[in-house]
């Protein structure tokens, strides 16, 4: 454990709060301390409030904000002396709690405190930091976590034990705080938890987080209890186990009642854990700290028995449920985390955001559990005290933070042709409704397009059948399977008439308009008919399939045979519930091919200026990419639930179409 501070970077800060906000970003930046919106820290200022009074201020992490981003906006001003009378009330319920933490604040527009502050203001040091060390939660979760802790820290920490957060834990804490803390105390352990720390300066407070944290670090490599075997990943059979994995992300979609995103993660280190002899021992005890609950729920699932798990996961709830103080409605048994031996770890969200934090928290559960484990056995929190966390109304608001679900939240999306034009515009339509998107082009650049948890880009050539299943491998491993396709990439060469049309032309045309979609439709089906939504296809067609024109045989022949394939489709996938549609836009001019001075040439040869010319249709209006692509995802939408085979102008209308 290394400290992070540098005098030049504190320097920069001007004021107590900056400094707050800096030390509590280098908690953030160490995910081995805390972990997407986990910790909290405070610092204690005297403030003259409106009336010119001093007044002591707890500005405490508000809640939202991570460690990791964390400005001096993110600390809620609190008045510190109500705060500590309220930590002498024998009991206060959450409400009522909030209530006086929002009320007690001295910036309206400030973010609600953590649940955590009235524990920050009964701590008489100025600088607390409070995280969920790795290291400290290893040595904690075992059987005799609390001798474990004495022993590595003798008096320079008081020991609390398990508390849920909240009022009843920053009593106690106040209570042990005054008959057990002398001298030597420089912080306090919170058992199946976390750690505080404290001091009289920023650096005091964060640099004894640090060495806190390096002690225990220390006594599990001193105990053998640091480093763990990691097995050679056996061969990937890439299709067959991409095809487990999209019908587990089914029977989990289910489960849920909502599409979810099954992100699998089968490097070495987590295939090891997922094949231990001992995995439903050591995996089947609880989180590593109760606030993880909400993310990953309180076991993983071994295995694919997702029914198994729903009905455990209800008999856990209808155990706990009659002592909690008010009624609970039970929320989706769907597990979080998978552990399974060829697929190794995969990690279950409601968006690939989510799933990502679930994969990340998991990532660290497994170092803890493999070290508590060398100290002679993890043991987590009993199963009562992980539902009170679960089922606790302010842990649940941190999720329902996140807003309204948008409409493809969960589902993914295949786009070819991605890196330009109608692709582009598909890949961001289909990103703005909150499907995750694998991206693919000819075009490498395709990969650095979004800077999103949702959005994948892969350089591939569609005519190499091999590279294609690649990259559908890769987009299942990332996302679990396949619920929307939109088959776009293709050539549109310079004019030619047939008299001269060459063979290699024709067969290049077709080779990337027709053979490549053939691929790719066929090798997609399977994934499609898992999705838990029903499969939906979008074909970019072409104005010349209903209205050909001359010099563009090779073009128009091959976006004909494409439609007449996507109709076969339509007839032969009805049955997997796959819709398939086509829409035929026309004159699209914010593409690549239309540059400047081809548009212009184009215009000038019907005597048209080019604002005419980009708005020669019957509507006299002009279609954008933009236009195409937003049609493309409504078509994937509820509004055409009931429409297959369908072919839609998208053209302003044309008319030899009409
Ligand atoms: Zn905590």
């Amino acid at each position: 454990m290394q400290s992070r501070w540098q005098d030049d970077d504190a320097n920069a800060c001007h004021g107590e709060l900056a400094l707050r906000a800096y030390t509590s970003r280098l908690l953030g930046q160490d995910p081995s301390l805390v972990l997407h919106g986990g910790g909290n820290t405070s610092v204690k200022i005297t403030e003259t409030n409106i009336l010119g009074e001093a007044e002591r201020v707890l500005y405490v992490k508000g809640s939202g904000w991570n460690l990791e981003t964390i400005s001096a906006a993110g600390f809620t001003p609190l008045r510190l002396e109500y705060l500590k009378q309220l930590a002498q009330l024998p009991s206060l319920s959450d409400t009522e709690m909030v209530n006086q933490l929002v009320t007690h604040q001295t910036r309206s527009a400030a973010p609600v405190a953590s649940v955590e502050a009235i524990l920050h203001a009964i701590l008489p040091h100025p600088w607390v930091d409070h995280t969920h060390a790795d290291a400290i939660v290893s040595v904690t979760n075992t059987a005799d976590g609390e001798r474990r802790i004495r022993e590595i820290y003798g008096d320079s920490v008081v020991v609390i034990p398990y508390v849920m957060p909240g009022f009843d834990l920053a009593r106690i804490c106040a209570d042990r705080f005054a008959v057990e803390a002398g001298v030597n105390t420089i912080g306090m352990v919170l058992l199946n938890h976390g750690i505080f720390s404290f001091g009289q300066s920023a650096r005091e407070s964060y640099e004894r987080m640090i060495a806190l944290v390096g002690r225990a670090e220390e006594y599990l490599q001193q105990q053998g209890a640091w480093q763990h075997e990691s097995a050679a990943a056996a061969a990937a059979h890439g299709m067959d186990l991409a095809r487990v994995q999209a019908a587990l992300r089914l029977d989990i979609s289910r489960a849920a009642g909502v599409p979810m995103i099954v992100a699998r993660h089968a490097d070495d280190r987590r295939l090891a854990f997922a094949r231990r002899a001992d995995l439903a021992m050591i995996a089947q005890q609880g989180p590593a700290t109760p606030d993880h609950v909400i993310r990953t729920k309180r076991l993983a699932m071994l295995g694919r028995d997702v029914a198994g798990y729903v009905a455990r996961y209800a008999e856990y709830f209808q155990a706990h449920e009659p002592h909690a103080n008010e009624r609970k409605v039970m929320l989706d048994g769907a597990p979080r985390v998978v552990l399974d031996g060829e697929l190794g770890l995969c990690a279950v969200g409601t968006n690939a955001r989510e799933a990502a934090i679930v994969a990340d928290i998991y990532e660290h559960t497994i170092d803890i559990i493999q070290r508590a484990t060398a100290l002679g056995g993890y043991q987590a929190l009993p199963a009562r005290d992980i539902f009170a966390v679960e089922y606790w109304d302010l842990e649940q608001a941190k999720l329902r933070a996140g807003g309204p679900r948008a409409p493809f939240s969960g589902e993914v999306a295949l786009v070819t042709g991605a890196a330009s034009g109608i692709g582009r515009a598909c890949v961001e339509s289909l990103l703005a409704r909150g499907a995750a998107v694998v991206a693919l082009d000819l075009n490498a650049q395709v990969a650095a397009m979004h800077n999103s948890a949702n959005f994948l880009g892969l350089q591939c050539d569609l005519t190499q059948e091999v590279q294609f299943t690649q990259a559908l491998v890769q987009g299942v491993e990332c996302f679990g399977g396949l619920d929307m396709l939109v088959l776009n990439a293709g050539i549109f060469p310079g004019g030619c008439r047939i008299d001269a049309l060459a063979g290699d032309e024709w067969h290049k045309v077709m080779g990337i308009n027709l053979d490549a979609n053939l691929t790719v439709m066929r090798e997609c089906h399977r994934f499609l008919a898992l999705a838990p939504g029903g499969g939906r296809v979008v074909v970019i067609g072409s104005k010349n399939v209903p209205a050909p024109g001359p010099g563009a045989a090779a073009y128009s022949a091959s976006k004909a045979a494409l439609n007449q394939l996507a109709r076969v489709a339509a007839l032969e996938w009805g049955a997997d519930n796959i819709r398939i549609n086509s829409l035929h836009p026309n004159g699209v001019f914010d593409t690549g091919l239309w540059t400047e001075d081809v548009l212009a040439g184009r215009a000038r040869q019907y005597g048209l200026s080019v604002e005419e010319y980009k708005k020669n249709n019957v509507l006299k209006t002009e279609v954008t990419s933009r236009d195409v692509a937003e049609l493309a995802a409504a078509l994937c939408g509820p509004l055409f639930a009931r429409t297959t085979g369908a072919q839609i102008p998208v053209d302003g209308g044309n008319e030899r179409v009409i």
